[in-house]
């Protein structure tokens, strides 16, 4: 099989030029993988930047609702604190407390009597209805004033069932601080009513001296609506919760460490609780890079968490608040990176597969291109085949005589003069029988190199059969013709063949015919017959000669 047989076969079924697809494959894979990391992490900064702005907005909204209730918290504070002030300067309440004076006993009658007593004196009872209207006017729960040994001695609700009337305060702080000459402040259980709330005192005083206690108390339930938020709580100086939004939360210790200094008596006094539990906060590490974020026992959301400072009374105000947006924030993320990587993996997939089609396309182009090309090749092979002998290379006899027919049309076109001879080797049967035929083939092709080189190149050579050849000579001359008939004929005759070691002399006989012109209309075939009578008679002649062709009859 011929090299340009092999090219034309392999060629269809031959793995692909291009990229191989297993490395388009991989690389798909490669960039997959590569994207899904990047996706992870754009969704994980989108992610950490929604945690960090959901933060920072929390954040300044509870600084600001912080800001806001502590400022309005302490704005009604300081009103609270001026009122016992105002009322123990008043000259009735002096007046009342300077007849007990400084050195007041306690009382020793039983307490229903005391109360009955002092409730039905007429200058106590105008006290005492005083102090109820200035309960009213100033939106506070009780108003009563002690004297120096404690003692209730008038109290706005004196004609109540809960009437502090002759009930002893002097173990009460707001009792004692007063009287050493502090500020008089407490939070503590409603020593008859039960209800907790905030007492306010001040001392009075006459030129005696300390004679008493103006005290007054706003319950708990009262305040209530400064604590609108139920994340919002208020612990007292002990950090006890006192009021909270959620009332489960009452009650409960911020910091247990500052409520362990209490005695029981102490905690039953003021709180009516001996054990005190924990709200349970525990600072957070970290959650969003600023602090501040606290976890609370009994919950797996964290929260923020935010205290204003001390009022001078030790109160403070709180707000914690779950940051229930903090997991919905980041559960987000998952279906936000499916999303980004699957759109990833998709285009991916897609310029993949566009680029292996593309490739295909090409592929299949050049292959059928190259088959195009192969097969040009082998037509063109096929016909310089059908067109040449193929033990000698030059033209065969069909070919050689449509070579003729188109030279003579033209020569008889434009008036040209054409000659054609024949050419036979002597003897020729004998080289087969004396050194074989193989010798006798190189003979041949031996023959037609010393003809190529010979004759011209317009001129053309042609096998007619066996050991006879003809050449076609355009442009020339009979006798011109018949001189290179003669040139060739010595020519032969001086160059033998070789074959191997033998060496083959030759000679050859030719017969040389001038085309016809000038009204003589002689076809391909009588031409050629013309120079085939010559090239016989230079057989009959004794054989190595040239004999020229009779001219045609017309
Ligand atoms: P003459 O001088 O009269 O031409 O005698 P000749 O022997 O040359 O003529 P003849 O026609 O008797 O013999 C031609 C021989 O050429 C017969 C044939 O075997 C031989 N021949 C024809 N074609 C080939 C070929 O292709 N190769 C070889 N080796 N021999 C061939
Ligand atoms: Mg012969
Ligand atoms: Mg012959």
């Amino acid at each position: 099989m011929s090299e340009k047989d092999k090219a034309v076969q392999a060629e269809p079924g031959a793995e692909p030029s291009g990229i191989p697809v297993k490395w388009v494959l991989g690389a798909f894979l490669a960039v997959a993988a590569l994207w899904t990391a990047i996706a992870g992490g754009i969704v994980h900064r989108i992610v950490e930047q929604r945690v960090a702005a959901y933060l920072a907005h929390e954040r300044t909204a509870i600084e600001q609702r912080l800001a806001a209730v502590s400022e309005q918290f302490g704005l009604a504070l300081n009103r609270l604190r001026g009122v016992p002030a105002v009322i123990a300067a008043g000259r009735d309440v002096i007046s009342v407390l300077t007849e007990f004076g400084p050195d007041a006993g306690r009382g020793v009658q039983p307490l229903d009597m005391r109360r009955k007593n002092w409730t039905e004196r007429s200058d106590l009872q105008a006290l005492s209805r005083q102090f109820s209207l200035t309960a009213t006017e100033l939106e506070v729960d009780v108003v009563w004033a002690m004297n120096a040994s404690g003692d209730c001695v008038a109290a706005s609700n004196a004609n109540t069932q809960m009437s502090f009337v002759g009930v002893n305060y002097s173990d009460r702080r707001y009792f004692t601080a007063p009287r050493a000459g502090e500020r008089g402040y407490q939070y503590a259980m409603g020593r008859v009513t039960s209800v907790p709330g905030l007492y306010f005192s001040s001392p009075v005083t006459s030129t005696k001296g300390f004679i008493g206690v103006v005290t007054i108390k706003i319950d708990l339930p009262r305040l209530a609506p400064w604590v609108k938020g139920s994340d919002e709580f208020v612990t007292d100086e002990n950090s006890v919760v006192i009021l909270a939004g959620n009332s489960s939360r009452t009650m409960r210790v911020l910091d247990a460490a500052v409520v362990e200094h209490l005695s029981t008596a102490q905690r039953d006094a003021r709180y009516k609780v001996l054990e005190f539990k924990a709200l349970g906060i525990e600072a957070l590490a970290e959650p969003g890079g600023r602090g501040g974020m606290v976890r609370v026992a009994g919950s797996d959301v964290p929260h923020f968490f935010r205290s204003s400072g001390k009022t001078p009374e030790g109160l403070k105000f709180h707000i914690l608040k779950p940051a229930h947006d903090l997991a919905s924030i980041r559960r987000d993320g998952l279906p936000m990176f499916a999303l980004l990587a699957f759109a990833g993996w998709a285009v991916a997939a897609l310029v993949t597969g566009a680029f292996v089609y593309m490739m295909r396309v090409r592929q299949h182009r050049e292959s059928l291109q190259t088959t195009n090309e192969a097969l040009n090749r082998l037509n063109q092979d096929l016909e310089r085949l059908s067109r040449t002998d193929a033990l000698t290379g030059c033209a065969n006899r069909r070919y050689f005589r449509e070579r003729m027919e188109s030279e003579l049309e033209r020569a008889r076109r434009y008036h040209r003069s054409c000659c054609v001879l024949m050419l036979d080797i002597d003897w020729f049967k004998n080289i087969n029988d004396q050194h074989g035929h193989a010798a006798g083939d190189e003979a041949l092709q031996h023959i037609v190199r010393v003809i190529d080189r010979t004759v011209r190149n317009q001129d053309a050579v042609g096998r007619l059969g066996g050991e006879e050849f003809a050449v076609l000579m355009p442009e020339t001359s009979l006798d011109n013709a018949a001189a290179l008939a003669e040139r060739l004929r010595l020519a032969v005759a001086a160059a033998p063949a070789q074959f191997g070691d033998i060496s083959i002399p030759m000679t050859v006989s030719l017969g040389v015919a001038h085309m016809a012109t000038d009204g003589v209309d002689e076809n391909t075939d009588d031409f050629l017959r013309r120079a085939d009578n010559a090239l016989y008679a230079a057989k009959a002649a004794g054989r190595n000669c040239v004999r020229r062709g009779a001219p045609a009859q017309a």
